[in-house]
Order: C-alpha cells, then structure tokens, then sequence
C-alpha cells in the first residue's frame, strides 16, 4: 500500500517521488509506503490552505458544527478500521485502539461541535461603553502529532481548530501515518470542503521543521517530546507564532498509607503499562508509603500479571509491542542502566520474543524495578516504555518532594481512603493534571497540559477553542 499527501482535497505524491517505509512493529513488515515530504509539499499544503480559508472562514459557527458533526458520524460508521489500521500501525491492542483511539477520535469531533456551541458572546459593560470580545480565526495553522495516540491526538487538534473557522497543514508522526490517511479518504467521502484539512507526510527534521519555518502558518500546536519541543519553540517563538506545547512527563503515582491496596495496586498497574507505558500521563514513578510498602508490592505483581503480553489482533490482548525496534532497543538500555544503578527487577525485565506472526515484535515485559535513587537517572528521565520504578516514602511531605524532583510536571494519581486529604496532596504536586483513586478519567471541558518542561498552554475546552482564535476587544462608547 502506498499513501499519498492531501492537499487541497487531493491525494498527491510528494513533489520529489521519495518515499519511506512504514512497519508493523508487532510483526516487523513493511505496511505500506508513505511520502518523504519536504518544504516544497509543505509550501503546496500552505497555499491550498490559504486559498480554502475565506471561504471556510466564512462559514457561520453552525454551518462549521454541522461539518464536524458529519465528520463524526462518518467516522462512526466505520470506527472498526480505525481501530485496526491503529493497532496495526501502532502495535497497541486492538481492544485498546477500539475503546480508546477509535472511540476517541470520534468523539473529539462530537465534543467540540456541541462545545462550541456553548461559545457565548462575551461582554463588558462600562459606565460609558460596551466591550465585545470576538473570536476571529487565526488563519493557516499547523499541527504536528507523535505516534502514541495517533488519531486521538491529531483529531484533539483538528476538531477545534476547524470550529473556530481556520485552516490546517498537519504532520503526523511517519511511524503512524495510516489513521490520518484514512481521516482524509473519509472527509473526500463526505466531500468536505477542499483544502481545509491538509495532511503532509514525512520526517520531523524535514516536513515538520518545514511547518514551524513557514511565514503564513500563524500558529503552531504540538504535541511530543520536551526536546522537540524546545526546537519547536527556538524556530516559532521569534517569528511570534501563536504556541501550543504539550511535552514529555514523569509522573508520579502516589499511594498514602490508608489507601485501598487492591484498588490502588490495580490503578498503578493501569497507569504505569497502559499502551506499554507510551501514554504521556503514564505513572511511571511509583511511589509508596513505607508502611506499606511490603503489603503493596505483591498486589502490585499480581496485577502487573494479570495483563497479558500478546498479539495486538487478538481480543484478549492486553499489552502489545512498543512502536519500534529502535524504540525497544532503548527502552532496553534505561533496563539495564537501572541494574548498573543497583536496581532490583522485580517484574518483567527483558524483551518478549511472542510466537508468529509476532516473532520479529517488539515485545518488552512489563518492568517493575525497585531501589533505585529517586534521582537516579531511570527515575527521572522519560523512558516512554513498559517500565516503572518503584521508591519508598516516609509521609506526605516527602512523597510531595519526590514526586516534585524531576524537571517534568505533567500528571499524577494519589491514591487514599481520605479524599480531602488525597486533594491537598494532589495540590502540592507540580503537575498540570492530577487525579484521585483514579488515573486517564477525561472530562474534555477541562484543561489539559502540564508545567515545569512538560509545556506550555493548556489544551481542552474553552482553552483550545481560545488557543485556535485571535481574541478581539471592540469597545464601543455610548452616545
Ligand atoms: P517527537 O518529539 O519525536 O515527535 C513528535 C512529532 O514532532 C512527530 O511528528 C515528529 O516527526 C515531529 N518532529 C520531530 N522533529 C521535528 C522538528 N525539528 N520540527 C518539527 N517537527 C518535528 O515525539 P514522539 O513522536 O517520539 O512522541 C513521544 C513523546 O510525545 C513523548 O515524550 C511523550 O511524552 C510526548 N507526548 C506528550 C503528550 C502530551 O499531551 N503532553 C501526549 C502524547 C505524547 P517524526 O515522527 O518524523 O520524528
């Protein structure tokens, strides 16, 4: 299979013929071929987007809520390939990619329709004049993804962007190219209006670098790791371009001395290893009370084993492969870095080498490793993989510190049976997202984003249709 470009409405190959390989990292084949992109297809990409936006700005509010809304329901009807060209391309599990990504990418265009439709003009009166705060479209605006949630995170940037009446050139990830592809086939099924959604294939240093650079993209939201990130904000942030980024974490998951066991060794478990750990708000950081540090951890194995490690096609799959070889190889290495470091694996620990057709996988166990520092290097650099430490505290205060020693500020759990006192815990820990006795429980109204090297902004709601709009003031004086 190869896979083109989209570009004002069409399918195009890429200005000069190149092409990369894309795999399937649970079986290792080549899945199809996808354009190696470079600023002259983004230069196309930009100038399709430019000649759509009059037009789509024009729209009224509603008119880009009823697009949304049929966008929606087409991919509802066909949510089942989603979910399987995104557990193929990925290596996540099909339940997963169902329930999750699938799921998800759906209802991000069903929530912003009926999000923005709560938009009320905003006004403020003065003794002698009224304000309007208008919200006017940015113009072309750029979006650049990473291949954990490939779909979920694109279309969490498409769907509010579109509403708000702008025009996109987008990058996914090339490892995980396949699910934007296919939101393109579905859009020129409903023949959405041409070049309002542009999707441009290929390599970051290439065909991203070359989104950051152009002048006429007005605004950047990206989501990946801090060190993109950084040079994502030194090429964008001179040339004033609006910013959006939401990075890379660390996170903490914290459990009190008077918590539930089961439940909490449960909820560490979910949150360390969903995804084989590639979700950005993972707890890859556990931490535990030191009274209960001997009762937890065997809880914590037994639900660590309860996930079965297997072929992303089947049904009972609970993990799967992480998204390549190279990024198992690395994940690897922080393994046995943690062993030079004094660190006991108490869990998993090596990779997995599945029956066929996953023989050529990249299968790591899921890895729980204990005595490690807690600012050892395996405790506080972003692993992205089926891997947690495990550290024991004494008190609330020192579990506040530790979470806090680490250059990232993402999320975090904490996990008690006093919810007043979980809430002031969660307040001291330098995150942007915090739950209590749960983890990954989304309300898409609230922000979403993380502090210290984990971002800049906040995505969800009102943040992201604000992020996607040039705010207005128009005062009028009274006669
Ligand atoms: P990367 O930062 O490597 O890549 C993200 C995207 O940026 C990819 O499309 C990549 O293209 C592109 N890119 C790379 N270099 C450049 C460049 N110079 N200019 C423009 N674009 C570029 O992240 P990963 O894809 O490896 O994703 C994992 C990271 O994403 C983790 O750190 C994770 O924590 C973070 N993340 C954060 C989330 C959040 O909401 N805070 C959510 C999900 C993930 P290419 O693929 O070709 O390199």
């Amino acid at each position: 299979m190869q896979i083109e470009n989209f570009i004002g409405g069409n399918f195009i190959a890429p200005l000069n013929g190149d092409y990369l390989e894309n795999h399937n990292p649970a079986t290792g084949n080549v899945t199809s071929h996808i354009p190696n992109s470079t600023a002259d297809d983004i230069a196309e990409a930009v100038q399709a987007a430019q000649d759509a936006l009059p037009a789509w700005s024009a729209l009224s509010l509603s008119e880009r809520i009823e697009w949304l809304e049929k966008i929606a329901q087409a991919l509802e009807s066909r949510k089942d390939e989603i979910a399987n060209i995104e557990s193929m391309d990925t290596g996540k599990p099909i339940n997963l990619a169902r329930r999750v990504d699938a799921a998800r990418s759906i209802s991000n265009f069903e929530f912003f329709a009926k999000h923005a439709e709560t938009l009320a003009e905003l006004t403020y009166e003065m003794d002698d004049a009224t304000n309007y705060v208008i919200r006017k479209p940015i113009g072309v605006v750029g979006l650049i993804t990473p291949w954990n949630l490939p779909l979920y995170l694109l279309t969490w940037k498409i769907a509010p962007a579109l509403v708000m009446g702008n025009t996109i050139v987008a990058k996914p990830s090339e490892l995980t190219p396949l699910t934007a592809n296919f939101l393109c086939e579905v859009l020129a099924s409903i023949d959405f209006p041409k070049g309002v959604l542009n999707i441009v294939h290929g390599l970051g240093i290439n065909a991203g670098q070359a989104i950051l650079e152009h002048p006429q993209i007005k605004a950047i939201s990206f989501t990946g790791g801090t060190s993109t990130g950084k040079i994502v904000a030194a090429t964008a942030a001179p040339m004033f371009k609006k910013l959006s980024l939401e990075l890379g974490g660390k996170n903490a998951t914290i459990i009190l001395d008077d918590a539930n066991l089961s439940t909490a060794a449960k909820g560490a478990a979910r949150a360390a290893f969903t995804n084989s750990g590639q979700v950005c708000l993972c707890g890859s950081r556990i931490l535990v009370d030191a009274k209960i540090y001997d009762e937890f951890i065997p809880l914590l194995i037994d639900a660590v084993n309860t996930m079965k490690v297997g072929n992303p096609a089947q049904d009972d799959s609970d993990i799967g492969s992480v998204i390549s070889p190279d990024h198992m190889k690395k994940v690897l290495s922080y393994i046995e870095l943690a062993k030079q470091e004094g660190g006991r694996i108490i869990s998993g620990g090596e990779r997995m080498i599945l029956p066929q057709p996953n023989s050529n996988g990249s299968f790591i166990a899921p890895t729980i490793i204990e005595g490690l520092g807690i600012d050892s290097r395996c405790a506080t650099e972003e692993i992205f993989g089926p891997v947690a430490t495990i550290h024991k505290f004494t008190g609330d205060e020192e579990a506040i510190r530790m979470a806090n020693g680490t250059e990232y500020g993402l999320a975090g759990s904490v996990w008690t049976a006093d919810l007043a006192r979980g809430k002031s815990v969660a307040e001291k820990v330098e995150s942007g997202i915090l739950w209590v006795n749960t983890w990954l429980h989304r309300d898409l109204r609230t922000p979403f984003g993380g502090v210290k090297n984990s971002g800049v902004g906040r995505e969800g709601g009102d943040w992201s249709l604000n992020f996607f709009s040039e705010l207005t003031n128009i005062c009028v004086k009274d006669d």
